[in-house]
């Protein structure tokens, strides 16, 4: 699942792998992929030939800034994965794009569900674009500090585990890092965000901050549910305590972990006798 740390992650081994580097030659695979772009001649025109000056990260999207003021903006699907690769190495079926670098080495973007999109675009216009602009919280950037999170907790007046999925206030944990917050907090889900302690929300940004961390340090996670196997997975999936462990003990106190309904949407895997 490509939530904020899987993106950090691709983003971080990016940024130490192909900045600098030149491309030569670039092959798409579906059209959809280049949405944006009206063909795919127009998207190779836009990129052969450039040097990618940087790898950054707006909300869940990779900017790739290029040498001619251009950018190119990568919405991963949501299994997808960017690798570097050897020049040589064939894509698999489920590779959309392949750009071949002039001095050896290739990028691969891996899509299984194709729905994912790239384009390139005028730096200048980056600025005015809304999809480059998260209505929630960044929890890995600047902005996400003590006094803001509290704030809105009291203010907006959810479960806590509806509150934590929501994109508006904070964005990219989905169900698995939010599990493993409320867990690493020793909170209980279906609190309602206002009734918190003082205590209680310094526990939860605290989790929310060492959970993520920890997810880039580990290179994140796949989803627990499949994609184990794909060999990009990251060791996160190893520090798992709660996500898809229904029955098995709780590695803080060994009573069985339980999947319960916190409203008509969601579930949420807790320990009912540690987080209260
Ligand atoms: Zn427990």
């Amino acid at each position: 699942m490509t939530q904020l740390p899987e993106v950090e992650v691709i983003r971080k081994d990016l940024e130490r792998e192909i900045v600098g580097k030149r491309i030569k030659d670039v092959t798409v695979r579906s059209a959809s992929l280049v949405g944006h772009q009206r063909n795919r001649p127009e998207f190779y025109n836009a990129l052969e030939g450039r040097k990618i000056d940087a790898i950054m990260r707006r909300g869940t999207r990779l900017l790739l800034s290029l040498d001619d003021a251009h950018t190119l903006i990568v919405r991963l699907g949501s299994q997808a994965t960017m690798t570097r690769e050897t020049a040589n190495r064939e894509g698999g079926k489920d590779t959309q794009l392949v750009a071949v670098f002039t001095t050896g080495g290739a990028l691969h973007y891996v899509d299984p569900d194709k729905d994912g999109e790239v384009a390139v675009v005028p730096t200048s216009d980056l600025a005015g674009m809304d999809e480059l602009t998260p209505a929630g919280i960044d929890p890995l950037a600047d902005q996400f500090t003590w006094p803001a999170f509290s704030r809105e907790l009291v203010r907006r007046k959810m479960k806590l585990k509806s509150l934590l999925v929501d994109e508006t206030f904070i964005i990219g944990l989905g169900d698995l890092y939010s599990d493993e917050i409320l867990w690493t907090a020793g909170l209980d889900g279906a609190r309602v965000s206002n009734t918190l302690s003082a205590q209680e929300v310094r526990r939860l940004y605290r989790a929310v901050l060492e959970v993520l961390y920890e997810a880039v340090k580990q290179g994140g996670t796949a989803d627990a549910e499949g994609a184990q196997d794909e060999g990009d997975s990251g060791d996160f999936g190893d520090y798992i305590n709660v996500y898809g462990r229904a029955g098995l003990p709780c590695a803080r106190c060994r009573q069985p972990i339980s999947l319960v309904k916190i409203d008509r949407k969601r579930s949420s895997y807790h320990c009912i006798n540690c987080q209260t």
